[in-house]
C-alpha cells in the first residue's frame, strides 16, 4: 500500500504572532517568514514592533505589524478583521504575547498585577482563539499554538498570577483541543523554559548560568530561535494528529531529578 505525502510546507498560509515585537515572538514571526508564510505580528510596543516588521520586509518576506494592547478587550477583533481584510484569512495562531509581575499574595498591589497578567496572559489568548475560529473553520485547516512555560508546570516564589495563568493556558490548550479536533484544528501548547528574552533581560549572565547548570538537563538558557523550531514543527500542515499536547521546550528541566 502507497504511503500518503503530508505537507511539511506552511507556504502561503497566514499566521497571526502575538508579542511578535521582541523574544521568542520576533524569532517565530521571521522563521515562518522563512518558510513562506504570510505574517502578522501583533504587539503593544510600536518601536520595536517596526523595527522587526522592517527586519522582515527587508529578509524579503510578506509581513505587517499591528498595534495592539491584547489587555483591551474591545480592540483585539478589530485587529482580527483588519488582518483577514488585508491578508484574507487567518490559518495559524500563536498566541505568545507575555509579562510578568512577580507579586507576593498578601502584597498590596497583588490584585492589580494578577488583574494584568491574568487579562494578557490568559484572557487574550482566549479571545484571539475566538476572533480566529471563524476563519480557521472557513479554511478547514487551523493550527492554534498557545506559549505557556514550566511555570504552569511547576511554581516560583512570588509568581502565583503568572503560575495560575499559565496553569490556566495548559487548560485552556486541552479543552479547546477536544472542542475543535473534529474540524481539522489542532490547539497545543508549548512549556518554554529559560530562554534568553526580553523577559529575562534583567538576570545576570551569572545567575543565568548557575540556574541553568543546576536545573537543566542541556546546561544552559535557550535561544529564542531553538522554541521558535519547536512551534513551527506543530503548525505545520502534517501535524494533523496532534493535538492538546503541553510540549515543553526546557533542556530538559521538568525531568532532571539531580
Ligand atoms: P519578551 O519580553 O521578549 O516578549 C514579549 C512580547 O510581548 C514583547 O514584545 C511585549 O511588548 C509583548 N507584550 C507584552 N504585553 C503585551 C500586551 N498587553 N499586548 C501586546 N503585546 C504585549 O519575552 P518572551 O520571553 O519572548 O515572551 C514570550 C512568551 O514566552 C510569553 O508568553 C512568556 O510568558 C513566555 N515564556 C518566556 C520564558 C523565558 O524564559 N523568556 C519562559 C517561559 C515562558
Amino acid at each position: 500500500m502507497s504511503l500518503s505525502r503530508l505537507s511539511r510546507s506552511i507556504e502561503g498560509k497566514v499566521a497571526i504572532v502575538t508579542g511578535a515585537a521582541s523574544g521568542m515572538g520576533r524569532a517565530t514571526a521571521h522563521l515562518f517568514g522563512d518558510e513562506g508564510a504570510k505574517v502578522a505580528l501583533l504587539d503593544i510596543d510600536s518601536e520595536k514592533l517596526e523595527s522587526v516588521v522592517s527586519e522582515m520586509l527587508e529578509a524579503g518576506h510578506e509581513a505587517r505589524g499591528w498595534l495592539l494592547d491584547l489587555s483591551d478587550r474591545q480592540a483585539i477583533q478589530g485587529v482580527v478583521d483588519e488582518i483577514v481584510g488585508h491578508f484574507g484569512g487567518v490559518d495559524i495562531l500563536i498566541n505568545n504575547a507575555g509579562i510578568s509581575i512577580p507579586s507576593p499574595v498578601d502584597s498590596e498591589d497583588y490584585m492589580t498585577a494578577w488583574d494584568k497578567v491574568v487579562a494578557v496572559l490568559l484572557t487574550a489568548q482566549v479571545m484571539m482563539i475566538r476572533s480566529v475560529l471563524p476563519h480557521l473553520r472557513s479554511a478547514d485547516f487551523g493550527r492554534i499554538v498557545n506559549i505557556a512555560s514550566t511555570e504552569g508546570l511547576g511554581a516560583t516564589r512570588y509568581g502565583s498570577p503568572y503560575t495560575a495563568a499559565k496553569t490556566g493556558v495548559i487548560g485552556l490548550t486541552r479543552s479547546l483541543a477536544v472542542e475543535l479536533g473534529r474540524e481539522a484544528i489542532t490547539v497545543n501548547c508549548i512549556c518554554p523554559g529559560p530562554i534568553n528574552t526580553g523577559m529575562t533581560a534583567g538576570i545576570s549572565e551569572e545567575s543565568k548560568v548557575v540556574f541553568a547548570k543546576r536545573r537543566t538537563a542541556i546546561g544552559r538558557y535557550a535561544e529564542p530561535e531553538e522554541v521558535a523550531h519547536a512551534t513551527l514543527s506543530l503548525v505545520l500542515p502534517a501535524m494533523q494528529y496532534v493535538t492538546g499536547v503541553t510540549l515543553p521546550v526546557d533542556g530538559g528541566l521538568t525531568i532532571k531529578n539531580a
